[in-house]
């Protein structure tokens, strides 16, 4: 069965991209099939992956906007062992076209029904903001895995972020899951992370991953190879760390 986990948390730069390139060549490496879906403007899954961007021959809008199938439109990333479905700065156009058209919500959804299939794991990189592209992985998902820098402000946005998913639960998608949290860039040694992690703990109960993710050179630099840690470095410590993340989903989800 073929699981689709959504990488959502509107606020920027808390992971949400590291942890899905990073997942996606875990479990490609542990011989799960996967496809990485990159709907963030941003590209940078994309060019996380080792693909330019701006120089695609199709990208993830192109299906949105039914001019191309999935298929035609995925790419081999070899090195890293997962499938992209890349995206760059074009998806801009798909918020607003989108924004007038039945069935809104579920483009995504039936944009990926042909070739969900041929995967054991879909991830979705999904922009910094709870926009329409998001409310599309959040209805195309099974669950969504959310990653938390544990600073000041990481619960407030939270909130909102649990109110739209409660809101697709009550509408597109009843079945839809809270995966996990993922601490990213953790540091224990410092107390903030500490007292935010605690809180997170209280809060999230169980659903806090007990993997977290340090922060880690290695980690930030992989991406200007275009390469997964795991590849760029693989003794890291970010590396191991996202390896053991795979490993508990992969208990956790029975992927
Ligand atoms: P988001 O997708 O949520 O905006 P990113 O995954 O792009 O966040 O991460 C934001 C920035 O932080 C990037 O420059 C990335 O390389 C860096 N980064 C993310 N995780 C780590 C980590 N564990 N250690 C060091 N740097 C990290
Ligand atoms: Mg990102």
């Amino acid at each position: 069965m073929t699981r689709i986990i959504a990488l959502t948390n509107q606020k920027g730069g808390v992971g949400k991209t590291t942890t899905a390139v990073n997942l996606a060549a875990c479990l490609a490496a542990l011989d799960r099939r996967v496809l990485l879906i990159d709907l963030d403007p941003q590209g940078h899954a994309t060019m996380g992956s080792g693909v330019d961007k701006h120089d695609l021959d199709g990208s993830v809008l192109d299906v949105l906007l039914g001019d191309k199938s999935a298929a035609e439109v995925i790419v081999d990333c070899a090195v890293a062992g997962y499938a992209l479905l890349p995206g760059n700065g074009d998806l801009t156009a798909a918020e607003v076209d989108l924004l007038d058209r039945d069935g809104r919500e579920r483009v995504l959804t039936q944009a990926i029904d042909s070739v969900a299939s041929d995967y054991d794991v879909v991830i979705i990189d999904c922009p910094p903001s709870l926009n329409m592209l998001t409310v599309n992985a959040l209805t195309a998902a099974n669950g969504v895995l959310i990653p938390v820098q544990c600073e000041f402000y990481a619960l407030e946005g939270l909130s909102a972020l649990l109110d739209t998913v409660e809101q697709i639960q009550e509408s597109v998608n009843p079945n839809l899951e809270i995966f996990g949290i993922v601490r990213t860039m953790f540091d224990p040694r410092n107390s903030l992370t500490r007292d935010v992690s605690k809180q997170l703990g209280q809060y999230f109960g169980d659903s806090l991953l007990k993997a977290t993710i340090p922060r880690n050179v290695r980690v930030a630099e992989a991406p200007s190879h275009g390469l997964p840690v795991t590849k760029y470095a693989r003794l890291s410590r970010g590396s191991q760390a996202h390896r053991v993340l795979a490993k508990e989903l992969i208990r956790r989800l029975a992927l």
